[in-house]
């Protein structure tokens, strides 16, 4: 059996009391789930037990350790909802009852998995930390799917590819998203994984001896210009981006120039341009190859500044430089701001977070509960979810068809995003295929509903346009303007369809 010590070594906050609720969870589990067994033979609590590590992992607090550990009590042992709020209170019941799937009896198939993500979702809007389980408790389950049988391999595969690692990625959780994606190539494209893993095998090691002669080089540099606290590490492509990208360069290993990058983490902001400036002193960058993702962060938040030089004796390399906060960011994302809010961090190294998912308010945020936690109690604080998770919510709660659910969801969410700016140079995040009409009813209802013309980067253009990344639009107004059903054909979000089609019918009543 697990020992409780290796969960509680891997919390950051060891206080009596919070050692006190995860033991306490930990009996609960173990006594629960006794007697059952997973597909691999081991006992079921075992797979509580590593979910709560791996949210253990990414800094979440004694109450969402426990509540992983809890995860599976209601659905699969039958224990009583009412216990676990007596024991482990209303904030634990919450996370627990949030992943916990729709009763079997009244739902069925694809109607239970869907509404079973409809109802997850829902919880989430109230809280992330029930997001955040849930993909902790897929990471687990995807580490072991080999034990599953084979028919069920392939949907629980599929699943995690199309939901869960967009997912991951769009909270900004690079280091969960690659891996949920990597163990799901496995199995939805056996094939070609294993044949990315053939060709990359010997690559991977040739490209690391390369950097790291680039790095001592580069290391007497730094010193020379007293950049001090320097940290590397080199970053393998997951196979699964990998293979991505094998595809659009006709599978030719030889023209993938980051298959390993070398990463330099410094203090500050300032720093990281300092670094580049010496890198390109020393080595000649490829041109159109320099990516400064902290002018312009990715969507999800991702900021880096990425450039590939010539290594001068005929190799190519990416290096990466960031700080040492964008590196936490990339790598755990929104469950890094999490735990800032339990109070380890400092507020402003999550300023991408206030700017790229703008404060929204949801009546009632957390559960009701008095908590005298009050970290816990900011963290749960409606500020807390990102604005595409209530978004979500409101746009699908009247979708009634699970079809319709799951290809708005894709659509809306999961698809490639683009960023686009307003002329004020706010950023607008949409999804890849929107038009000036996206945008305005993204800004605003009134907008959508009374556009006249858009300008885009400063020319007047149709408003079937497909915007691109960067693009800068303008929306101009009318009053007398109203929404076409055309318009419905030009549209990718699911928010501008909706309000078309609801300003379209009051006209009709009009
Ligand atoms: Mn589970």
């Amino acid at each position: 059996m697990p020992d409780i010590k290796e969960l509680t070594d891997l919390m950051r906050s060891k206080s009596k009391q919070d050692v006190a609720l995860v033991t306490s969870a930990y009996r609960f589990a173990k006594t629960a789930h006794s007697g059952q067994k997973r597909y691999s033979g081991e006992p079921y609590f075992v797979h509580v037990f590593e979910t709560a590590k791996i949210l253990a992992e990414l800094g979440m607090g004694a109450k969402t350790v426990s509540a992983g550990l809890l995860h599976d009590s209601i659905e699969d042992a039958g224990s009583d909802p009412n216990v676990i709020r007596e024991k482990f209170g209303d904030d634990v019941l919450f996370l627990v009852k949030g992943v916990t799937k729709l009763g079997k009896i009244r739902y069925q198939g694809v109607k239970r998995h869907v509404e079973s993500l409809r109802k997850l979702f829902v919880a989430t809007s109230q809280d992330i930390r029930v997001l955040i389980i849930k993909l902790s408790d897929r990471l687990h389950n995807m580490r072991t799917l080999e034990h599953v049988p084979e028919h069920k391999r392939k949907r629980i595969a599929s699943e995690t590819m199309e939901v869960y690692a967009p997912i991951a990625h769009r909270l900004g959780m690079g280091k969960l998203k690659g891996e949920l994606e990597d163990l799901a190539f496995k199995f939805v494209h056996p094939k070609e994984y294993q044949k990315v893993r053939e060709l990359s095998k010997d690559k991977y090691k040739e490209s690391e001896r390369e950097l790291e002669k680039i790095y001592k080089k580069l290391q007497k540099l730094l010193a020379k210009e007293k950049i001090y606290n320097v940290d590397t590490d080199y970053r393998r492509k997951h196979l699964y981006s990998l293979w991505r990208k094998l595809k659009r360069k006709n599978m030719d290993i030889d023209r993938i120039y980051d298959i390993s990058a070398l990463r330099v983490i410094v203090q500050t902001v300032s720093d990281c341009y300092r670094v580049l400036g010496v890198i390109h002193g020393k080595w000649r960058p490829l041109p159109g190859r320099i990516k400064d993702y902290i002018a312009f962060p990715k969507p999800n938040g991702y900021k880096s500044i990425h450039t590939t030089i010539f290594t001068g004796d005929g190799g190519i390399a990416e290096i990466q430089i960031r700080s040492e906060a964008m590196h936490l960011e990339a790598e755990y994302g929104i469950a890094s701001h999490v735990k800032y809010k339990e109070g380890e961090g400092d507020a402003n190294r999550f300023d991408w977070f206030k700017q790229f998912l703008p404060s929204i308010s949801i009546g009632n945020g957390a559960p009701d509960n008095v908590d005298p936690d009050k970290a816990v109690k900011d963290m749960i604080d409606a500020k807390d979810i990102p604005n595409w998770i209530e978004e979500l919510v409101e746009a699908q709660m009247e979708v009634s068809a699970p079809h319709e659910f799951m290809e708005n969801l894709k659509s809306d969410f999961f698809e490639d995003r683009i960023f686009v700016f307003t002329p004020k140079g706010d950023v607008i995040d949409l999804p890849e295929g929107s038009s000036p009409i996206d945008f305005a009813y993204q800004i605003h209802t009134d907008i959508g509903d009374h556009i006249a013309g858009a300008k885009v980067n400063g020319k007047l253009a149709s408003l079937d346009t497909k915007l691109e990344n960067g693009d800068i639009v303008e929306i101009q107004t009318k009053h007398s303007s109203k929404p076409k059903r055309k318009w419905l054909a030009n549209t990718k979000t699911t928010l501008a369809k909706r309000n078309i089609r609801s300003a379209l019918n009051q006209n009709k009543r009009s």
